[in-house]
């Protein structure tokens, strides 16, 4: 019985789509997988990282830090609460 490699194609893990299973193995020997993200770069990454938080090529990322920068999570904060205890 040799060591079964779980079919990831098809499976959408958040912004990442797996098309196929490439020919690339990590440092550790583990086998990657080309995805295809939804901004439209591909991404190769193995397993253990998609079922670990890989969620985009790194374009989330770039997003997420750019929305805080704009300051768009003051949204979240409740000023109204505050201004009615004065
Ligand atoms: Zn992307």
């Amino acid at each position: 019985m040799g060591k079964q490699i779980k079919n990831l194609v098809g499976k959408r893990f958040g912004r990442l789509k797996v098309i196929n299973l490439s020919d690339q193995r990590n440092k550790f020997g583990h086998i990657m997988w080309n995805c295809l993200c939804d901004c439209g770069n591909y991404h190769t990454t193995s397993r253990t990282h998609l079922e670990n938080g890989t969620k985009s090529c790194g374009c989330l990322a770039l997003e997420t830090r750019r929305k805080i920068k704009h300051g768009d999570n003051r949204v979240n904060k409740r000023t109204r609460e505050n201004s009615k205890r004065d």
